[in-house]
């Protein structure tokens, strides 16, 4: 599912209701399901509309695989000859873990240096938000991210560390309230301990 090049037949969604009317109905059917399941009256005044609501949100938090990240990419490349690193930290997240169906969410640490090309700095949060909005896995959205940037713009280097907490640990209880889970993801002249090193004290994170 990592492949977010459209079908043909997902041309022209609308994107909080890709899957139109009947499509909305089908998956608010199956919420109306669950609420039954957990006990809960459906038709109370406080649930009657929440199976299209979550419907709807659903969709809205799925919107990722309608999106090709490359091409958000490729929008906004230019010829530049600037070699030294470009930073954008920060990078608000939320996402959706892959196992549980419940958010995950922090900030995103995102550096090139390029190599030829540069990108318009405002593509690449939509970039992390078109691998976000999807069933993920931390580890995966990092190196989703690190490869698109890698094998689009071709840089000397990219390096990507995401910082998230995970509802699914948080609210189930299994682990410390608040943890935080880090994961990083580098290439090329970002394999190189110096260049690292200054990445990791630019984001002022403690990861070593
Ligand atoms: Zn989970």
């Amino acid at each position: 599912m990592d492949d977010a090049s459209n079908s043909p037949q997902e041309k022209g969604y609308s994107k909080q209701e890709k899957f139109g009317a009947s499509g909305t109905a089908h998956m608010a059917d199956a919420y109306r399901s669950i609420i039954q399941q957990l006990g809960e009256d459906p038709e109370r005044e406080g649930l009657i509309k929440t199976p299209e609501r979550a419907a709807k949100a659903m969709q809205f938090l799925m919107q990722g695989y309608d999106q090709d990240p490359a091409n958000i990419l490729k929008s906004a490349m230019f010829a530049e000859d600037y070699k030294q690193m470009v930073l954008v930290k920060d990078i608000e997240v939320y996402s959706m873990c892959e196992h549980h169906l419940l958010p995950f969410f922090g900030k995103a640490h995102i550096a090139y240096i390029p190599n030829g090309h540069i990108v318009g700095l405002s593509k690449i949060p939509r970039l992390v938000d078109a691998f976000a909005r999807r069933m993920q896995v931390q580890e995966r959205l990092t190196t989703d991210i690190r490869n698109c940037i890698d094998e689009t713009l071709r840089p000397l280097g990219v390096a990507v560390v995401i910082e998230a907490q995970h509802l699914c640990m948080q609210m189930r209880g299994v682990q410390k309230q608040n943890s935080v889970t880090t994961t990083s993801a580098f290439t090329g002249e970002f394999m190189e301990e110096k260049t690292r090193a200054e990445f990791i004290t630019l984001i002022g994170t403690r990861l070593h």
